[in-house]
């Protein structure tokens, strides 16, 4: 079972680590993902293992906050994101208010400003009174920090900043009561409620802008939940009634009005209508429907009105798979962030060192309590992990997002990172390449039947077949007023033909390689097959009783787009080649329209696989677009399997990649998409890592002997600056 729990207070990558381990600690559960960009925590467990709660109490305990009221999915999960927004812009409001007198108290006597003498005689009992709000404020993370590190004995970037604040202001507190008249005005004491008051105040600041940047990241998800109805009008014996799209069921008879939003999917009825599907083709012209033609969930009518008949729904729709996909997508780990996961679980710990030792160092120097206290505090504070976290999701959310809104499908952020190196791409021929809506172009009968007889027999035994050769010869004998019976057997010979009975009689149609396997004598075919392959036409042959009885040629279309796409694959550096199953001859007339050299021709589904695999041992990041009818095998042995149309269920499943439209440009988008997207990923490391590299040594006092310190309120506008640029960084992404 697999279960979606939203939780609260996670910020950074060692808090993911954290909640992870409570987890898999829990009996029962198999495994843990938290994703810091939407804050949930995936978990896949043993219902009958483990108990009910104990999932969240595993969440509670690690210091974390379990959002149960889950009952409105996305919608929930942003009005939960606003109000979050919300309540820290409040908190912003407040320390801000009350941090820029403090400063003012603070700081005016060292800059040589003169103030009240009333004011600086009380300057301490005033600065407290100042900084308490801004504590206040800043409760939250207290309370948090304090409570991870007493529940579960380990810090957080909440404990961090619970620490270095609480450290600044207790030690405030206890100066202004051992010197009741000191203050800066005074030269006595040393006094940090400035210190804590604009740590926080830039602490939620930073909360604040990162909630902010992190609604703006997922927004393409938003987008396409916003195309869920909310409610049908089902048609009934007592008449239509508008009932919650959840209980519409398949079967159910849907009335769908001029410009409203097709709810669930289904089947035309009666009616027509002309519907906007751009969200599914990403084509902008309306698609005409008439009864008997497939609408889709979330596509917007037009100007007619018509009946459906629901087919799919809930969360079988077209639209609720794409959701979970790129939901699943959005919240999956790139490999590059495994690095920065482990380093951040020991980063934490490593922190407190840091300050600890720089503290001790800073003491012994002898430059007093505070100093090495202010020290310690900048340490804490600026070295949060954040960005370290946020670095590669940040761009996976963004990525993924963006490939979606165009109808591309990407199944998991490691198919992107892999995506991005790939060298070599394979294209499958039939309904990748050309439309795969082949038409019967000549039929030569052979051996006596004429050719209305011949295209009956290949219909018959074709009529069960998926793949569009077989559509092709049906849909020609229907054209000729034919209607083919059904036979009495049918067998596919997957990538070579069919072979079926009807009426006492074996037909096959098939590949000349087949029919020869079967002993079918070919020398009267010979010429006719070599004829039509040489034209760039598929030849089939049909045998009745394994003998050769006609020649059935199919031509296929050329999609558009496809030439322009393996230019731009080779204008980018790729090798292109084409593979399939097609014979060598009617392979290399296609070949040549798209401007492909490398051809391999004549291959079976499990040989197309074998071929993808040769070279990948040779070396090469392959990525190979099919459309699954007969390259499913190959599909999942590519670095990259990239299903084109989302025509077959075992191209999506046996995909990394799924381009919605059928159109072989998005293969060309999708690659350069993630080649951009991993430099995000890897810009936004490296800034994170060189930002820590740099901004550690700088707050424990490294450079203190050339003037150079980092005060908290410094490291913390840093650390929360490092955050938001590692967001906005991959808001940047550009398609
Ligand atoms: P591609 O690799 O171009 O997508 P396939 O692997 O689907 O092509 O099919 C390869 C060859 O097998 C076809 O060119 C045809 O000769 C034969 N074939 C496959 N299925 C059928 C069928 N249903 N009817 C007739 N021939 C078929
Ligand atoms: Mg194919």
């Amino acid at each position: 079972m697999r279960r979606r729990i939203r939780i609260t207070g996670l910020h950074c990558a060692s808090c993911v680590r954290r909640v992870e381990e409570a987890l898999l600690a829990v009996p029962g559960v198999s495994s843990a993902r938290a994703d810091l960009v939407s804050r949930e925590v995936t978990v896949d467990c043993d219902p009958a293992a483990a108990e009910p709660g104990a999932l969240e109490r595993a969440i509670e305990g690690a210091g974390f906050g379990v959002l149960r009221a889950d009952g409105g999915g996305e919608e929930a999960a942003e009005r939960e994101r606003l109000r979050e927004t919300a309540g820290l812009r409040a908190r912003v409001l407040v320390s801000a208010a009350f941090a820029v007198p403090l400063l003012w108290v603070s700081m005016a006597p060292m800059a040589g400003i003169s103030l009240p003498p009333w004011i600086a005689r009380h300057g301490a009992l005033i600065q407290f009174i100042f900084c308490v709000p801004i504590v206040g404020a800043g409760l939250p993370l207290f309370r948090r920090g304090l409570l991870a590190i007493l529940r579960t004995g380990r810090a957080t970037m909440d404990t961090l900043v619970a620490l270095g604040a609480g450290a600044a202001f207790l030690f405030s507190v206890a100066e202004s009561l051992r010197h009741p008249a000191s203050g800066p005005a005074h030269g006595g004491g040393h006094l940090y409620y400035e210190t804590a008051g604009m740590l926080i105040a830039f602490i939620l600041l930073g909360r604040w802008l990162e909630a902010a940047a992190r609604g703006k990241t997922s927004s393409a998800l938003r987008l396409l939940v916003g195309r869920e109805s909310r409610t049908a009008v089902v048609r009934t014996a007592g008449g239509e009634t508008a009932v919650p799209v959840e209980e519409v069921v398949p079967g159910d008879v849907v009335v769908v009005r001029p410009g409203e939003k097709v709810p669930v999917d289904g089947r035309v009825k009666d009616g027509e209508s002309c519907i906007d599907e751009s969200m599914v083709t990403g084509e902008p012209m309306p698609v005409p429907k008439r009864p008997g033609d497939e609408v889709t969930g979330g596509t917007i009518n037009g100007p007619g009105s018509f009946t459906f008949e629901a087919t799919r729904t809930g969360s079988d729709t077209f639209l609720a798979h794409v959701v979970a996909l790129v939901r699943e997508a959005q919240a999956s780990r790139a490999p590059v962030q495994e690095l920065a996961d482990s380093v951040a679980a020991y980063f934490v710990p490593a922190v407190l060192l840091v300050a600890l030792v720089s503290f001790a160092v800073w003491i012994g120097a002898g430059r007093g309590l505070g100093f090495a206290l202010t020290v310690a505090v900048s340490v804490l504070v600026v070295a949060c992990p954040c960005a370290l976290g946020l670095a590669t999701p940040t761009a996976v959310v963004v990525g993924v997002g963006m490939a979606a809104a165009r109808g591309i499908l990407v199944k998991s952020a490691a198919a992107l990172q892999t995506a991005a190196r790939v060298d070599t791409v394979v294209f499958d021929k039939t309904g990748t390449l050309t439309l795969g809506a082949p038409v019967v172009t000549d039929v030569t009968p052979l051996g006596g039947r004429g050719a209305q007889e011949v295209l009956r027999l290949a219909a018959v035994a074709e009529k069960r077949s998926e793949h569009p050769l077989g559509g092709a010869i049906v849909a020609e004998a229907r054209g000729r007023g034919i209607e083919p019976p059904d036979p009495d057997s049918f067998v596919s010979r997957g990538g070579r033909g069919v072979e079926a009975s009807y009426g006492g009689t074996a037909l096959l149609v098939g590949s000349a390689a087949l029919a020869r396997e079967r002993g079918v004598d070919l020398s009267a075919a010979e010429e006719a097959l070599a004829a039509r392959e040489a034209e760039g036409k598929t030849a089939v042959l049909l045998a009745a009783d394994n003998v050769a009885a006609g020649v059935i040629a199919v031509a296929d279309t050329v999609k558009e787009g496809a030439a322009e796409t393996v230019a731009a694959l080779r204008a980018a550096g790729k090798d292109v080649a084409m593979i399939t199953g097609d014979n060598a001859r009617t392979a290399r007339a296609v070949a040549r329209a798209v401007g492909i050299d490398r051809v391999l021709a004549g291959l079976l589904p499990a040989e197309k696989a074998e071929e993808i695999r040769r070279l990948g041992a040779a070396g090469r990041t392959v990525a190979m677009v099919g459309d699954g009818i007969n390259d499913a095998p190959a599909l999942v042995a590519a670095d990259v399997g990239i299903a084109i149309g989302a025509g077959t269920d075992v191209a999506v499943e046996s995909a990394d990649i799924v381009l919605v439209r059928s159109d072989p440009r998005d293969a060309a988008a999708v690659i350069g998409l993630a080649k951009k997207t991993y430099r995000k990923m890897l810009e936004n490391l490296l800034w994170a890592t060189g930002y820590n590299t740099v901004a550690i040594p700088l707050a424990a006092g490294a450079l203190f002997g050339a003037g150079i310190i980092l005060t908290p309120a410094i490291g913390a506008v840093l650390m929360s600056a490092s955050t938001v640029i590692v967001a906005v960084n991959a808001r940047l992404l550009r398609l």
